[in-house]
């Protein structure tokens, strides 16, 4: 059986917390300067806001998933 040929799944559903940070970074609120999304978990910060976060906290703010800094990755969407 061809696996490709399978229909894909349906994506995750978005989390109601996701859905409060539409459009802005988790950490300050305000909308994202430099995008940057960390591939633990999805969310997208402003890259300053996020990176000091991670080197204090080594963890995801929203998800409190472990991260780093490697996990960071920028966005080219503007
Ligand atoms: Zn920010």
């Amino acid at each position: 059986m061809d696996i490709m040929s399978l229909p894909a799944p349906p994506p995750p559903k978005v989390p109601n917390i996701a859905q409060r940070y539409k459009g802005i970074c988790p950490l300050c609120r305000k909308p994202h300067r430099i995008h940057t999304v960390l591939m633990v978990s999805g969310y997208v910060f402003c890259y300053h806001c996020i990176l000091s976060e991670i080197r204090k906290n080594k963890r995801c703010p929203v998800t409190h998933y472990p991260a780093k800094e490697d996990d960071l990755i920028r966005l080219y969407i503007e």
